[in-house]
């Protein structure tokens, strides 16, 4: 809906990080524009901004900024360069409620944003829902109208639109949970922290680097390993569950292979795909838990070693 109010179509480019779930993509799909990948940081995991401008064309109308893992993508340097080309930047914030750049909230940093309260995510309803944010007075009146068939007086329609609205029940599940996400957004500050403490002589495992601009919330706690299948198994036996976020790179799913990309074209999002694993992660972990989980990774490594 974002995309769609602020006019992007078919015949225009929208870029996005090819190191994301796919829904990042599905707005700009959905308005009949094209999806341009680039690659992520290795420290960040989140877009490069480096690797943006060879990417813009003259069809080319939005940057999506990415949080991944509930993380701040670099919102000034995206920032600069969708000023300097007269590109619309907008964030999909669906794995980083609360989260910060520069101590300033997510959500608010670009023209407009999007958040997912699917049941997993940080605030998360006891169905589907999702909300958009901006600080543009008119686009917020044009969002009011286009989720609800594009009226903001019954039957009289200014806009396009579609029925976008929030059952109810999702909303009152919403407003009560919404007061805990500080404590429990903490929380999962709290459990990495432990993680990172605990793992912290574990050579064989990279841990996740909040960069100095962010405050990350941890959506999920996600390290890496040039043993992660083997790790993951091990894990698994140890009745410890695992993720992998993602398992394949967005241009190299079959529904994009009409785009043309191949194998090599994002090199750090390819190798992270073989080496990320994500460690469970959610504000009512326990410490005994953690440790739990770190004892059988260094487990892990130890037998490894002297096998
Ligand atoms: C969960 C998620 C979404 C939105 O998912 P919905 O199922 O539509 O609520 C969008 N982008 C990312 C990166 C996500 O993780």
């Amino acid at each position: 809906m974002v995309l769609w109010a602020l006019g992007i179509g078919p015949g225009d480019e929208v870029i996005i990080p090819a190191n994301t779930f796919i829904a990042t993509v599905w707005g700009a799909t959905l308005c009949g524009a094209k999806p341009v990948f680039v690659d992520c940081e290795i420290d960040s995991y989140n877009i490069d901004p480096k690797k943006i401008g060879e990417k813009i064309t003259k069809r080319t109308k939005a940057i999506i900024a990415f949080h991944l893992y509930g993380q701040s993508a670099d919102m000034d340097q995206l920032n600069k360069i969708a000023k300097e080309h007269n590109l619309f930047l907008v964030e999909d914030c669906a794995q980083a409620h609360l989260a910060e750049y520069k101590q300033k909230r997510v959500g608010g940093l670009s023209r407009a944003a999007s958040f997912s309260f699917y049941p997993g995510k940080n605030l998360g309803a006891y169905g589907e829902g999702g909300a958009v944010t901006t600080s543009d007075q008119e686009l917020a009146l044009k969002f009011k109208m286009m989720r609800d068939h594009g009226s903001d007086k019954k039957y009289y329609h200014e806009v396009y639109g579609h029925n976008y609205r929030m059952e109810g029940i999702q909303g009152a599940v919403l407003g009560v949970k919404l007061r805990y996400l500080d404590r429990w957004t903490q929380g999962r500050r709290n459990n990495a922290s432990l993680y990172n403490e605990l793992l912290k002589d574990v050579r064989d495992v990279i841990k996740p680097k909040e960069m100095p601009y962010a405050k990350h919330v941890y959506h999920l706690y996600v390290i890496r390993t040039a043993r992660r299948d083997e790790l993951q198994k091990y894990l698994d036996a140890k009745g410890i569950s695992t993720g992998l976020h993602y398992p394949v790179p967005l241009h190299l799913q079959k529904v994009f292979s009409n785009l043309n990309y191949k194998e090599g074209d994002f090199p750090i999002t390819e190798k992270l795909a073989k080496e990320i694993l994500s460690l469970p992660m959610y504000p009512e972990l326990t410490k005994d838990q953690i440790h739990y989980v770190c004892d059988s990774i260094k487990d892990f490594f130890n037998e490894k070693s002297k096998a």
